[in-house]
């Protein structure tokens, strides 16, 4: 299940009028699941693999066609990969192919979070990381006793990361390539889903990102890839060490990470030679006016060295997707107000704005639940992004989508838009020359 989903019609359709976020779900919704793609490359060389896709949004018609399609080639067993935004399709479809004899394993970061919600909807559940148990899974599918659970004993070496099968997406060409170079976050952000659910934070080799890539480039080659990274200079690793092996391999790239790396030397002196085009940095929660934006841990700091840290990446040549989420019990319609008329003004070369999410498995829903602030008739298919799932503290359900409306609709209107594409192109400038100003 992939692509980006959005509940409510209003702010759907608001999504679908402003070109510059249509483009970015475009982006994330053309991205294949690596998850799945890096299971098919463990599986022993007798197993037959095929890889479906679906980006559809509750459309019954288009499940069952799916699962028509995939019943077709009579699998010994069918592996669904979710997010929370799409499990319900994922159970609908996990459904309709039982139904057909086809047995069926659900895992990812949903299925991990709620293990016996998806042990109802499906024959067997991974709990956690699959690689680990993966060829034990398929053993016991082709032998006919499919355990109900599986659960890795100890945390996957990124060491020994198969190659995902790009072969199985078949001759489609494909704007954008992932690329995993670590997993989790050493930080635990309290609305974070990512950074701890698939076990400690832990960093993949650069010997072992180089094999990833040469075999990107040997079907793409100059490919784009999006690191499927939460945080990718947040740990201990030598940064120049991934820098050279991005740079070696003459792709352009594009990662997460967080404000800080704008006041390492060590990473920006090198960022934009190793082909990285522009990073999504979480300033997540921000209270402009006031002198702290409140972030998290580590990541908390005043504002004014905040903004220079973001202002040095660009300088470095490197375009910064400012992110930001709204919606924090220090919010009010008026601080929504106030970041927007900052974000009009921000140095930024482009914004992602979104609400407050109570993911499973997160710190913030126990709160939120143990609060009695989750809303009940909003479920899984809520947890968007863009869709309020919870009691606000200092305002109503109906004025924080107001205000988030308001804000989403000002920073991407066609003027604000049209700013920051400028502010990208002289970032873009400074490490291409004028003639590629317009790449
Ligand atoms: S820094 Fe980012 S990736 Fe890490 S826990 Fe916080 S939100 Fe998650």
């Amino acid at each position: 299940m992939a692509g980006f989903r959005i509940r409510e019609p209003e702010m759907l359709a608001l999504g679908m009028r402003l070109p510059s976020l249509a483009q970015r779900a475009a982006a994330v919704g053309a991205l294949p699941s690596l998850g799945l793609l890096t299971l098919a490359g463990l599986a022993p060389a007798h197993w037959e693999m095929t890889w479906h896709e679906s980006t559809s949004q509750r459309d019954p018609e288009s499940l069952a066609a799916l699962a028509e399609r995939i019943a077709a080639t009579r699998p010994d067993l069918a592996a669904i990969s979710a997010l929370t935004a799409s499990i319900d399709d994922a159970y609908a479809l996990a459904g309709l192919l039982r139904r057909r004899g086809v047995r069926v394993v659900m895992g990812g970061l949903h299925v991990t979070s709620c293990p016996d919600e998806a042990s109802q909807q499906c024959d067997a559940v991974v709990v956690g990381e699959a690689e680990g148990v993966w060829e034990r899974v398929l053993e016991d599918a082709a032998g006919g006793r499919l355990a109900t659970r599986y659960r890795a004993e100890k945390p996957f070496d990124l060491g020994q990361a198969p190659l995902p099968r790009w072969d199985l997406l078949g001759g489609r060409a494909r704007p954008r390539y992932t690329l995993q170079t670590s997993r989790g976050c050493p930080f635990a952000c309290d609305f974070c889903g990512a950074s701890r659910l698939l076990g400690p934070f832990r960093e993949k080799p650069a010997e072992r990102i180089a094999a990833e890539l040469k075999h990107i480039t040997s079907r793409q080659p100059r490919a784009c890839i999006e690191l499927a990274d939460d945080n990718t200079f947040a740990g201990r690793r030598d940064p120049g060490l991934l820098l050279a092996a991005m740079a070696r391999s003459g792709v352009r790239w594009f990662t997460e990470c967080d404000w800080r790396i704008g006041e390492r030397p060590d990473v920006l002196s090198a960022l934009a030679a190793s082909g990285c085009v522009q990073v999504l940095v979480g300033v997540e929660t921000m209270e402009v006016g006031a002198e702290s934006y409140s972030g998290f841990g580590a990541k908390r700091a005043p504002l004014a060295r905040v903004e220079r840290a973001l202002e040095n990446i660009q300088k470095a040549g490197v375009a910064v997707i400012g992110c930001f989420v709204v919606g924090g019990d220090h919010d009010d319609e008026e601080s929504i107000m106030r970041l927007g008329q900052w974000l009009l003004e921000a140095p930024l070369a482009d914004v992602q704005i979104t609400v407050q999410t109570p993911f499973p498995g997160t710190p913030l829903r126990e709160r939120l639940a143990r609060e009695g602030r989750l809303l009940p008739d909003r479920g899984w298919e809520s947890c968007t992004l863009f869709d309020v799932a919870y009691q606000p503290a200092r305002m109503t359900v109906q004025s924080l989508e107001r205000a988030f409306r308001y804000l989403v609709a000002l920073v991407h209107a066609p003027r604000a838009g049209a700013r920051r594409a400028a502010i990208r192109k002289q970032v873009w400038a400074q490490r291409y020359g004028a003639k590629q100003e317009s790449a």
